[in-house]
């Protein structure tokens, strides 16, 4: 019985590679230095699985920043004005595109997290990175005969974007007749290589897309790819019946992987006809999560697929890359032993698939399997886990609406009156500047160096230097700055019970960055008030509004590893509660402006537009839940990261929030749309007057041009003037003038109107 693994981790357990990568780029390393990191660490990776037992081991699947990127590499689809010049592409050419260079900016990275081809009729391709064959004979060279993986065409063109000049409309799947040769380069180049199979992920097909392109792509290549096995890899979600039926019945095609795990349809059309002698690779072992596999469940599906596809037919696999879970629990010591039973990292997860296939050929391992059996057991009946009360609480909510009484334009009328702002109020989106003093303080006070009094003290007089600098700069509502915050998530998730925090547990968010989110273990609730103290100390400091500042229940949840043995939900209306008690207590205290961000909201949006509306109702209602018990004087906020509304914002006038401040840096045309339903909607909206990623200082006269066109659009009682973001990681050189300026265009216009 057979085991395969769709792709793994490249960062390192210790994130090796996020260090050779930024060594690099500043300076510090060579190129060689650079390659022989990765070099170790593909080979550790294909030793791990070998010597784990793994049939089919990718290769390929390691990236320097992405392989989307690597896909446009290989095709040699160089925007032009990174003025390459043909050849093989090197470091060079490939980081401009990732990461732009001292002349040209990047390439669009999406919220997905990779770089965007950009294309049109007239681009060139040709074959420009030998990487696949590269790595193909790496690995062999080491004893490891590996699956090539690539991106496969009709993907890769769904994933593009018409190049700038192009016409929006331009059909991408147009240019598969001008990509397909050089797919057939690669393909005969890692034939010649000795390759005996190879994988084409085809993610995209999970989407409801019209599957033809699929067939013709298939077809076109299928003479080149005779003397081949060919593996299609979907992953995600459910196959849709009619692209399961597309798929299965191509021709020259071996194998196909499902991820069984997201994808409980897929198992029924898998049972209601799968194509004779052809393999089946079944994604049972989860890819996007860090739990444990509950193995005799996945051993019982897989001796029910054996009866369909054959036994020597089946082949076991991970419901997808392993790239978008943690590499290894070896490097987690500290994490508390019972807690630590119940998970999985990358490189367990290779043990338990391997594990599986054994089973299934009657090796099972029966210590590993009782050990497993024994963790599921203690995972189900833990008190850590279960709390009666929460469980009751979330339930409760179910089926009922909750919604605050009054509408949002008299609730508006209600805090005028005792806030008493002035038209095209100015605020703030949370964080000011950290600086490296701040996060020894922090770093000090957490390592017990400093003790909570000194703690206290520093982090108040940053608050105060934040309060006094606001009003220097005649803001209107303040914000206290964070400087108690290390992460936006983090810093309630350590405050709440449920949830545990790993030492190594990163993820790759994209090229060098990654991100380590909390594991949501068990039921979700709030010991004590979590940001009241700061928050009413930060108000005690002036006399104007000061805005109490959480992370909304969705964004908790979507930047956290939450738990499957229940639906998401359900571990967001119970973060919903626990953040509703810390809203309540704060206007208990006085605060009387409460902002309650949902950065991550889109991000969570299922893959299939089918799946929307189910998500974004529990979602919406989430957000609604922490906030309904205020009064009509208390002034709720939220802010969101992104700028693109068009298909959700219905679900963002249903948050009923009072005020919303959004990203609007990058593409006003697009929110004119937008802004016209918030005229409808009645609330106050803040689309961010200047780009805090950027370090360079908007002018006056550039703000108040950008608030001109805003008014243009909205009523002028409901413009909100701020930055786009929290500022956090910009300088107090950049942000003091760049705020400085963003008051003077607030007053000029106020003048004029
Ligand atoms: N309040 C947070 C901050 O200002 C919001 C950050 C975010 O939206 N990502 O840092
Ligand atoms: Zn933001």
């Amino acid at each position: 019985m057979a085991s395969h693994i769709v792709g793994y981790p490249c960062m390192g357990p210790k994130r090796e590679l996020k260090f050779a990568l930024e060594s690099f780029w500043d300076g510090k390393s060579s190129a060689e230095d650079l390659e022989k990191v990765a070099a170790d660490l593909r080979a550790s990776i294909w030793k791990q699985m070998s010597g784990a037992g793994i049939k089919y081991i990718p290769s390929n699947t390691f990236s320097y920043y992405d392989q989307m990127l690597d896909t446009t590499a290989m095709l040699g689809a160089v925007p032009p004005r990174y003025n390459w010049t043909g050849g093989e592409i090197g470091f060079s050419t490939y980081f401009s595109m990732a990461r732009g260079n001292a002349s040209v900016p990047a390439m669009e990275m999406t919220k997905c997290h990779f770089i965007v081809p950009e294309l049109g009729p007239d681009v060139n391709f040709s074959y420009a990175s030998h990487k696949a064959v590269n790595e193909y004979n790496e690995a062999k060279s080491l004893g490891v005969d590996t699956v090539p993986v690539l991106i496969g065409p009709v993907t890769y063109l769904l994933l593009s974007k018409p190049a700038k000049g192009v016409e929006k409309t331009f059909p991408l799947l147009s240019l598969l007749d001008k990509i397909l040769p050089i797919y057939k380069e690669v393909i005969a180049e890692l034939k010649a290589a000795g390759a005996s199979w190879i994988q084409f992920d085809e993610p995209t097909l999970v989407l409801d897309l019209e599957s033809h392109a699929f067939t013709k792509a298939y077809a076109e290549l299928e003479s080149s790819l005779s003397g081949l096995n060919v593996l299609i890899e979907t992953y995600f979600a459910d196959v849709p019946a009619a692209a399961f039926k597309t798929l299965t019945s191509l021709s020259g095609i071996s194998g196909f992987g499902f991820d069984l795990v997201r994808g409980g349809q897929t198992l029924d059309l898998i049972k209601g006809g799968f194509p004779s002698g052809k393999y089946l690779f079944a994604g049972v072992v989860d890819g996007r999560n860090i739990w444990a596999n509950d193995l005799e469940a996945s051993l019982t599906i897989l001796q029910s697929l054996e009866g369909i596809v054959g036994k020597d037919k089946l082949v076991v696999s991970t419901s997808c890359s392993l790239l978008h879970t943690a590499v290894d629990l070896i490097n987690e010591p500290k994490l508390d032993q019972e807690i630590k039973s119940w998970l999985a990292f990358a490189a367990q997860k290779v043990v338990e698939v391997n594990a599986l296939a054994k089973a299934l050929a009657g090796e099972k391992d029966e210590a590993f399997f009782s050990a497993n059996a024994a963790a599921q057991a203690s995972r189900k009946s833990s008190p850590r886990v279960t709390n009666e009360a929460v469980q009751k609480a979330a339930a409760a909510l179910k089926g009922s609406d909750h919604r605050r009484a009054t509408n949002v334009s008299a609730r508006l009328d209600a805090q005028q009156k005792k806030l008493n702002l002035p038209i095209l109020p100015t605020t703030t989106i949370g964080s000011f500047p950290q600086t490296i003093e701040l996060r020894r303080v922090r770093r000090e006070y957490k390592a017990k160096k400093i003790s909570e009094e000194e703690y206290i003290k520093a982090i108040k007089e940053e608050i105060n230097k934040v309060v006094k600098l606001q009003e220097e700069l005649d803001i209107d509502v303040l914000v206290h700055g964070e400087p108690e915050r290390n992460d936006m998530v983090e810093y309630f998730g350590e405050q709440l019970s449920g949830f545990a925090f790993t030492a190594n547990g990163w993820v790759q968010s994209y090229g060098s960055r990654c991100v380590k989110p909390p594991i949501i273990y068990g039921d979700v609730s709030r010991p004590k008030p979590m940001t009241v103290f700061w928050s009413t100390a930060a108000q005690s400091m002036t006399k104007r509004p000061m805005k109490g500042m959480l992370t909304g229940p969705v964004t908790i949840l979507n930047w956290s590893f939450v738990r499957n043995d229940q639906p998401r939900f359900e571990t967001c209306y119970q973060i919903a509660l626990a953040i509703k008690d810390e809203v309540e207590d704060l206007e208990k205290a006085g605060i009387t402006v409460i902002q309650i961000d949902e950065a991550a909201l889109r991000e969570g949006l299922p893959l299939r537009k089918a799946e929307h509306a189910f998500y974004l109702d529990w979602a919406v209602h989430s957000f609604r839940i922490t906030n309904v018990g205020v009064e009509d004087t208390t002034q709720i906020h939220t802010h969101m990261c992104y700028s693109e509304f068009n298909d959700i914002i219905h679900s963002i006038i249903n948050m009923d929030a009072d005020v919303i401040t959004i990203e609007n840096s990058r593409s006003d045309e697009k929110l004119l749309s937008v802004f016209r339903e918030g005229v409808k909607y009645g609330a106050g909206i803040g689309p961010g007057v200047y780009d805090i990623h950027s370090p360079r200082i908007p002018s006056t006269e550039e703000i108040a041009d950008r608030i001109n066109k805003m008014l243009a659009v909205l009523e002028t009682n409901i413009l909100w003037v701020n930055p786009d973001c929290g500022l956090k990681t910009r300088k107090y050189t950049e942000v003091k003038p760049a705020l400085e300026n963003m008051v003077s265009a607030a007053k000029l216009l106020r003048t004029q109107l």
